[in-house]
């Protein structure tokens, strides 16, 4: 064998070696991406004080900041499993302050504890007209969800509206405040939004851990929620999925020729080959 040729079938091996690795690369990152649509980058718990492009120290960066009460927390940090939508049933008049009374009330019992009108906080409020108002930082445990699991678990967040009627659909611009906050969410906790699992209706959570049965949210969020799977960042993962399939087909097609020549005269063949089906 000339040296010519010794060197073709070095190259060729060491081409269909690189081939079959960056075939296993692409299966490998196919997986990663079927894994994560379903529940997101992965599961490890959160760092209460992590910051992302636009939560910094705890806050949304295009949020409203309304400081609530600081005592109506619990001690124990917020893991952000989830997100619990409730429905605030009522409205404020756009020259207020967009938080509900009791939010912000401070009124105790003779015994010194909250009375059951202001033991209640909530970390976002959702405005009619699209604002978001945040009242706590993103790992503050506030008192919204109607137990400790769902209050220290996920974050809260309150829609304005829904007293006549009270499924009355969030608003075009409340929805799309809700799909932005949701993607700082996923940003922030590396879950990802999945109807029915990772977002939750207060309802649900009540049943999930046998609080008090309520109608809250009265399925307000759902065409909001179903904007979340419609978003941006699905479209570039199905994108880049179909990149890599049709990636790992090409080099399927080029391992299946490769695998019947063992003699050099017909791997230069096979060269030739791929190289006239444009699989080179
Ligand atoms: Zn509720």
């Amino acid at each position: 064998m000339s040296t010519r040729c010794n060197y073709v079938v070095t190259f060729i091996k060491i081409l269909f070696n690189h081939i079959t690795v960056s075939a296993i690369h692409a299966m490998q990152d196919k997986k990663d991406i079927l894994f994560y649509k379903r529940y997101g980058k992965h599961q490890a718990k959160i760092q209460p004080c992590y910051n992302t492009s636009m939560i910094i120290d705890g806050w949304v960066d295009w949020a409203i900041r309304i400081d609530g009460v600081p005592d109506k927390v619990y001690t124990q940090k917020n893991t952000g499993e989830w997100i619990t939508c409730h429905s605030v049933v009522g409205e404020e008049s756009e020259f207020q302050d967009g938080v509900p009374n009791r939010f912000l009330s401070t009124d105790k019992d003779s015994s010194g504890r909250y009375t059951d009108s202001a033991a209640a906080s909530c970390m976002f409020i959702l405005r009619k007209n699209g604002d978001l108002i945040q009242m706590y930082p993103v790992w503050a445990s506030t008192w919204t969800s109607g137990g400790r699991e769902a209050n220290t678990r996920s974050w809260a967040i309150e829609a304005e509206g829904g007293l006549n009627p009270y499924t009355e659909p969030l608003t075009s611009a409340a929805s799309n405040t809700f799909v932005r906050l949701v993607r700082e969410w996923e940003d922030y906790t590396h879950n990802k939004a999945v109807l029915n699992e990772t977002l939750l209706q207060h309802r649900q959570v009540a049943q999930l851990f046998a609080y008090p049965a309520t109608a809250c949210a009265s399925d307000r969020y759902s065409e909001a929620w179903e904007m979340c799977l419609q978003s941006n960042e699905d479209d570039m993962y199905k994108e880049k999925y179909e990149e890599l399939t049709a990636a790992i087909e090409k080099r399927m097609a080029i391992l299946a020729l490769a695998s019947d020549l063992n003699r050099y005269e017909e791997m230069l063949k096979a060269y030739e080959i791929l190289k006239r089906e444009g699989l080179l």
